[in-house]
């Protein structure tokens, strides 16, 4: 099965940028962008408190909703979390889970992204489920070592059914923010093992159909040579997600 079986989805991660007024602007000013694009999916992921504007929003677009984070609860004493049904309830219909500022920042291990996997599953949340090596680990030649943990950590349990639902995003954590994109070859070569190892863990007709996006540095210039590669299907941009011209410049260079 070719690539031509997977849609490509591009992601915009606003990360902890833009109020709600802004939020609902960039929002406005991208549906009327990417109007009538299809054969892509377009996702943007606000902060949690611009989650509820932005869907308000994008209702009637081709736009789609997805938070930054999930809490594996669904309700109860855990002050400052927020649950999968309320992000299902807001019009969430994908979270990211494990970016490596969460890793790095916040005590994300390959344990509490599973079990936030496994949450967001069985409330019909898509994980976006991050993966991606630090620059000393690729420099040590640790890259496939770690691709591997976060992976199989990250997707343990799951059923090949469930792995469907999934996105990967393989961000090299050095290309996240810096201006340093991962070659179309660094990237291919690290999708087409992610791929690989679905293939081992899970199944290959599954290993086939699930999406592995790219993010690091993406940004209209750089777009349409890493989408050519044959394992890249979509993006998750960051910087260039801030406005709605660039970000929707990605899109049209998708497809
Ligand atoms: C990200 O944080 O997911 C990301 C890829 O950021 P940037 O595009 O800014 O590198």
């Amino acid at each position: 099965m070719g690539r031509t079986m997977r849609t490509p989805i591009i992601a915009g991660n606003w990360k902890l940028n833009k109020t709600v007024s802004e939020a609902v602007a960039l929002t406005s000013e991208l549906k009327e962008l990417v109007e009538g694009t299809d054969g892509v999916e377009i996702v943007v992921a606000p902060t949690f408190t611009a989650l509820h504007a932005v869907s308000n929003s994008i209702k009637d677009s081709n736009v789609l909703l997805a938070a930054q984070d999930v809490y594996w609860e669904d309700s109860g004493a855990y002050t400052g979390e927020v649950s999968a049904p309320m992000l299902k309830d807001v019009g969430c219909d994908y979270v990211i889970i494990g970016h490596s500022e969460r890793r790095q920042y916040f005590g994300e291990t390959n344990e509490t992204v599973n079990q936030k996997v496994k949450t967001a599953l069985s409330h019909n949340l898509k994980p976006i489920v991050c993966v991606g090596e630090q620059l000393e680990e690729r420099e040590s030649g640790q890259t496939e070592s770690i691709i591997k943990d976060h992976i199989t950590g990250g997707t343990s349990g799951l059923t090949a059914d469930a792995l469907l639902s999934c996105v990967i995003a393989y961000e090299p954590v050095w290309a996240i923010g810096t201006g340093k994109t991962a070659t179309p070859e660094q990237a291919q070569e690290v999708h087409q093992f992610i791929r690989n190892l679905l293939r081992d863990n899970f199944s290959d007709e599954v290993a086939s159909q699930v999406r592995i996006q790219y993010g690091g540095s993406v940004k209209p210039e750089n777009a349409a040579e890493l989408m050519a590669q044959p394992d890249v299907d979509g993006a998750l941009v960051g910087g260039a997600s801030l406005q709605a011209e660039s970000f929707a410049q990605i899109v049209k260079n998708t497809i």
